[in-house]
């Protein structure tokens, strides 16, 4: 090893989350370096639908995409039923962005408040003694040199590969693994359609178990003749090749598609979030402290919320000067209040939703077993309220599938305790296991009860 180094933050991985990190630090006073595996003409550029809510952005005061990184500008999404018969339109606005060239303005801005940023580095493993995290080994991708910065916080921004909190001693509380099933496995494409696409202001969702099992197909326009096109299915049930769906079912879903300039695809995870985004000297942001939404699986409004609330516990740590799992709670508690306590009760909608059949889900939206309204107010607040749900059942108990209402009903419950549950969070470390043992109970109670 050539030398050692010395910063008060490493922040790893330069994507939505380390980049509102890096933002939100600088201009600070605190030395801080930002290191990234990619060239920097590609950080940001990921697998991705690239739509992102307009709400996150006047939430966290993060500047709008202009010029080329917004792509089109968004008024809603489309949802289309199985047998597409029934189109629900859910109105909001929104960004398809040019993913890179956003995420790269960040970067730049951080970098003009002080940040020092190192592309083509790569966080080998992190710096552990005495409890803490000390810093990382990195790697000069140019030169393969390999050297050791310390610091007295080490931010984990490295999305879905979790590479450096994967390497912390067995055991360690913030090496939580993910379940397969816990995850999507999703594939798109980005290119030029053969006609000008209608209304490119609205999103549109294809819900289909038959052609995406677990997930769903989306039509993401980015202007009157580019489109995003992709699917996911859920990972860790054997459904086969996300390629293979592809394939079979684009001429249904996106027949326009013509000239493909980009494909790629990658794992999203669909949980509640990491159990604690903190320990001794460290915190974990974005993907790799599973942020995403469980049910549509967007993840960089709330990789930003990560990074914003990150940046906020930590320099709270060096006013008191302490950067024990203790004095880094409150990020916890930031995220958990912003949007993890949603987060937590979707993973259980999120759960109904995959055991559902299309006939299932073709008969809830024609007959308006849920509605469009019910759907935004859940995936704003992570409530699902059924009045009219149950003024259904009492309706159609007779007719059809009440066993389906049923469901639904004690699904709504079960999120309901859940959010509870995280308003509950423990105020320190040390309440941490216990309330963990309660979250994993009322996970199996509900698996019982669905079945
Ligand atoms: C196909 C697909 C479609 C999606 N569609 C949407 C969508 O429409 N809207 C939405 O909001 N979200 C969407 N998501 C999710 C979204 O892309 C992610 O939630 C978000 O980009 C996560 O950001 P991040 O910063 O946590 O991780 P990433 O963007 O993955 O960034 C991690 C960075 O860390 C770097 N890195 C990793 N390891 C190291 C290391 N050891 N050392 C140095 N650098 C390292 C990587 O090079 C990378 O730049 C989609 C995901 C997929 C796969």
């Amino acid at each position: 090893m050539s030398s050692v180094e010395s910063f008060d933050v490493l922040i790893i991985g330069g994507g939505f989350a380390g980049a509102s990190t890096a933002y939100n630090l600088a201009k600070k006073g605190l030395k801080v370096l930002l290191i990234d595996s990619k060239p920097w003409e590609r950080i940001g550029d990921k697998p991705c639908g690239d739509a992102v809510s307009k709400e996150h952005f006047d939430r966290l005061g993060m500047p709008y995409p202009e010029g080329k990184e917004l792509e089109q500008k968004i008024e809603g999404i489309k949802i289309y039923s199985p047998d597409m018969k029934t189109v629900w339109t859910v109105k909001g606005e929104g960004f398809e962005l040019n993913a890179p060239a956003y995420n790269q303005r960040i970067l730049r801005e951080a970098e003009k408040g002080g940040v020092e940023i190192r592309d083509m580095t790569t966080a080998a493993r992190p710096v552990f003694s005495d409890g803490f995290v000390r810093g990382a080994v990195l790697v000069d991708r140019r030169t393969n040199r390999e050297y050791e910065v310390k610091a007295k916080v080490v931010v984990e921004a490295t999305g879905y590969s979790m590479s450096v909190r994967s390497k912390l001693p067995p055991g360690h509380i913030l090496a939580e693994p993910l379940d397969d099933k816990d995850t999507d496995i999703a594939y798109r494409e980005v290119g030029y359609t053969s006609a000008n696409i209608e209304e490119p202001e609205y999103l549109r969702i294809f819900i289909t178990q038959q052609a995406s099992p677990g997930g769903y197909w989306w039509y993401f326009p980015k202007g009157k003749d580019k489109v995003n096109v992709g699917l996911g299915i859920q990972g860790g049930m054997n459904y086969g090749s996300v390629h293979e769906y592809y394939r079979k079912y684009l001429s249904v879903y996106a027949p326009d598609l013509k000239e493909v300039k980009i494909r790629g695809g990658a794992l999203v995870p669909t949980r509640r979030p990491i159990s604690t985004l903190v320990w001794n000297g460290m915190l974990v942001v974005g993907d790799s402290a599973f942020t995403v939404n469980p049910v549509h699986g967007g993840g960089k409004g709330s990789a930003m919320i990560s990074g914003y609330c990150a940046a906020r516990a930590i320099l709270n740590a060096f006013e008191v000067g302490s950067f024990d799992a203790r004095t880094l709670w409150d990020a916890n508690r930031c995220y958990l209040e912003m949007y993890g306590a949603k987060q937590a009760s979707l993973e259980i909608f999120r759960r109904f939703l995959q055991k559902l059949s299309d006939a299932d889900i073709n008969y809830g939206m024609e007959k308006r077993v849920i509605r469009e309204e019910d759907l935004l107010d859940a995936s704003v607040s992570g409530d699902l309220h059924l009045s009219v749900a149950d003024k259904a059942m009492r309706i159609l108990a007779g007719l059809g599938r009440p066993s389906l209402l049923f469901k639904l009903k004690s699904v709504a419950d079960f999120m309901g305790q859940m959010k509870s549950l995280y308003k509950r969070y423990p105020a320190t470390p040390e309440g941490l296991e216990r309330w963990k043992a309660e979250v994993k109970e009322l996970i199996e109670r509900f698996e019982i009860a669905l079945r």
